[in-house]
């Protein structure tokens, strides 16, 4: 077992060991609400696997990352989302909350509380968008 698994609330929840309210979830990915949610839809999408952040993604988990991203179309399909309201990005380094990979779907931008405004706000360094990760990952960042 990977370090940190033990402990990883979004492991157990994938696990069905800790309660968590699942929106989607198959054999690579699974979708759940954030329980501080900063917008009328707020969701996170993770790995089944355990990656403890999006800076230690590997150019091995390319697939993995493109399926992550691919979801958020599923998601926002399934509850029809706007994808011109919608924000998602992930935590970077040293600033997360869980230590388990996870990409916020945020949606309504405009219904945004203040508090979600400042923690995912793609334009600071603690708040990256999916491009920036892929750059990262393919090693170009
Ligand atoms: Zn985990
Ligand atoms: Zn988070």
């Amino acid at each position: 077992m990977a370090t940190g698994v033990a402990n990883c609330i979004f492991c157990k929840i994938i696990q069905n060991e800790e309660p968590g309210e699942k929106i989607y979830e198959d054999e690579d990915v699974t979708c759940i609400k954030d329980i501080n949610p900063a917008s009328t839809h707020h969701y996170l999408i993770i790995p089944n696997r355990h990656i403890r952040n999006a800076k230690e993604l590997k150019p091995e988990d390319a697939e993995l990352f493109n399926k992550i991203v691919a979801t958020v179309d599923i998601i926002s399909e399934k509850l029809g989302l706007d994808p011109v309201s919608t924000r998602t990005g992930f935590h970077w380094p040293p600033f997360n909350t869980v230590n388990h990979l996870h990409l916020h779907v945020i949606s309504p931008i405009e219904q945004m509380n203040l508090l979600g405004k400042v923690m995912f706000n793609p334009k600071t360094y603690w708040f990256v968008n999916t491009d920036y990760v892929k750059s990262h990952l393919e090693g170009r960042k």
